[in-house]
């Protein structure tokens, strides 16, 4: 369909070509530059559909006009479109081979000088394209981003509705919603010192919904999580966001690959399908993440049973510690070993222990400590030339600490590919995780996440090999989305509930409203939620979701073009109840 449907021109700068000669049109958009040869002046037109040349010499009345107009001008030209002289197509622009020769001009706008050009091969400072987020997404890369998301979106509900599948919208304005981060709050007019929740996720409305009898659910959420902004997050996010009754996690898990394999095939990136599986006490162990990247091996190795009886103090690590290691094929220096021992520390390891094989030769200062039998099974381990480095330490933090080692080491060695796609699923989650800061445990998903029966009997013995029906999916290291069963017997929810420290009141407090929903009538259920933007990250190769998303706030969570957050009026404060203390 012609962008100019519907509009007071008659075709889209970008939709003009030779089978359009001598048609006279009518063309509106951005001057995108000009180029004047004295006698004959050039200017490309840009709408959101491309770019034209248009043409005008001195012999034409437009040409005064066309003279006039400078970059990001709005104007309205018609003209007639000709072929371009020989030799001066242009094939790199899908409209090189014509020109539009001007019969008249109108200035529908004029521009002021641009802070940066409109030009996607210049590299703009982050906080001015932010700023002046509009002139940013007239680069035709970032509308290009956008058209794309779009076109996710449309997918997305293509497909899901072509399975059955009702988008419902939950609100927005709503109580506080177990993902476990901070929530933001709006505080009521109406009822002075209450408070509404935005929602960090429908997850306890597309549960009430299967309650409702819907069966099948999705929507494309806003989700808010007021957490610090590490790495490459926002402050709110859009989720695709499923739910579904009656099934089974390979039902689930066999919808979303469906699904993800379309997303991915819309910008031309076929994925494999069935996805990989692994565990998460496989990944851990092999990865020691759960969001391992899989475009490059290095595999942890578990050296454990080989220093079980050492006198090497640092791997004394007692019943409940693992030691264990990363082989890089690279015989490091000392300098760059320290340099990675100072990684390490600051991830929280104490320390890194190397051994080092060169020309068949082990060398490292913990070599006089080794009996040897250790000196022996570690020779029959560690590849030729290269490089040993070794932890020591409580099995989860060491493995965690060794799969950040794995993907520095990967980055330094240059062990990452770009232009694949490994997409695996991560299975098995365990049901529950120890904070550390608050002593106690945690739902590591949430507490409506369904435990495996089987693995229930550990709840008082060791409650971290409680493992749950959760899942997440993970590409090249992100992940990208995760979901699980949730539990619909009442006599489990309360026996996590109990073990989790939520008192009956409590629980009524906070969730009442779907436990009371519960006892009208509840299928077997579970969901998945998957990143949008993290997708379209991905698929798009950008380098950060921003590039994704129209009007993202920066690192420190501020809009720079609008400026929220923002104070507001004494007046509305006082409306609210609300008084600002320093
Ligand atoms: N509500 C979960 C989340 O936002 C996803 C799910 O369990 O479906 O992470």
């Amino acid at each position: 369909m012609s962008i100019a449907k519907y509009s007071f021109r008659t075709h889209g700068c970008g939709e003009l070509n030779a089978e359009l000669l001598n048609t006279s049109v009518v063309l509106c958009g951005w001057v995108d530059s000009i180029r004047n040869h004295g006698g004959l002046i050039f200017v490309d037109l840009r709408d959101r559909s491309g770019i034209v040349q248009l043409v005008s010499d001195p012999e034409t009345p437009s040409f005064e006009e066309l003279s006039r107009v400078k970059p990001e001008w709005v104007i309205k030209v018609e003209g007639i479109v000709r072929r371009r002289p020989e030799g001066t197509e242009n094939p790199k622009m899908p409209t090189g081979e014509v020109e539009v020769l001007v019969s008249s001009v109108e200035v529908l706008s004029s521009s002021k000088v641009p802070p940066f050009e409109i030009d996607e091969n210049i590299n703009v400072d982050e906080r001015l394209r932010l700023k002046y987020r509009y002139l940013d997404l007239r680069r035709p890369n970032m509308m290009k981003n956008l058209i794309f998301r779009h076109e996710v979106a449309l997918e997305v509900r293509k497909f899901l509705s072509a399975n059955g599948f009702i988008e419902v919208e939950t609100p927005y304005l709503t109580k506080s919603t177990p993902e476990g981060a901070r929530d933001f709050l709006v505080p009521s007019r109406l009822y002075h010192g209450k408070f509404y929740a935005l929602p960090q996720s429908p997850q306890l409305f597309k549960q009430i919904l299967m309650v409702a009898g819907f069966e099948k659910y999705f929507q494309l959420a806003r989700c808010f999580r007021d957490e610090d902004l590490r790495a490459d997050r926002q402050p709110e996010h859009t989720q695709i966001d499923i739910e579904m009754s009656f099934v089974n996690e390979d039902d689930v898990l066999g919808l979303s690959e469906e699904l993800i394999k379309r997303i991915f095939a819309l910008a031309s990136i076929e994925l494999e399908t069935p996805f990989m599986r692994i565990t998460y006490d496989e990944a851990m162990s092999r990865f020691g993440s759960d969001k391992p990247d899989l475009r490059f091996d290095l595999e942890i190795i578990d050296l454990t049973d080989v220093f079980k009886d050492t006198q090497i103090g640092v791997f004394k690590v007692g019943n409940d510690g693992i030691i264990a290691g990363l082989n890089p094929k690279k015989v490091f220096s000392r300098s760059e070993i320290e340099r990675l021992t100072e990684f390490v520390k600051e991830e929280g390891a104490r320390g890194l222990a190397w051994f080092v094989k060169e020309n068949g030769e082990l060398r490292s200062p913990l070599l006089k400590f080794a009996s040897e039998k250790e000196i022996y099974d570690l020779n029959s381990k560690i590849l030729p030339d290269s490089t040993l480095f070794i932890m020591a330490g409580e099995r989860e933090t060491t493995l965690e600490i060794l799969g950040k080692l794995r993907i520095e080491l990967a980055r330094i060695l240059e062990l990452i590919p770009e232009n694949q796609f490994k997409v695996l699923w991560v299975t098995d989650f365990p049901m529950f995780e120890w904070s550390e800061e608050e002593k106690r445990y945690k739902a590591k998903h949430h507490p409506f996440t369904r435990p495996k029966e089987d693995t229930l009997v550990y709840l008082d013995s060791n409650p971290l090999k409680v493992k749950a029906y959760a899942y997440d999916l993970v590409i090249n290291g992100v992940e990208v989305g995760g979901g699980s069963l949730r539990i619909f017997k009442p006599e489990i929810q309360k026996k996590i509930f109990d073990f989790l420290g939520i008192k009956e009141d409590e629980a009524q407090e906070k969730f009442g409203f779907l436990l009371e929903a519960f006892d009208y009538g509840v299928p077997p259920h579970g969901g998945i939620a998957f990143g949008l933007d993290r997708l379209i990250m991905i698929a798009l190769g950008l380098n950060t979701i921003r590039d994704c998303i129209a009007f993202p706030k920066t690192q420190s969570g501020t809009c720079l073009l609008t400026g929220a957050p923002d104070t507001v009026s004494i007046r509305q404060l006082k409306e609210l109840g609300i008084e600002i203390r320093d």
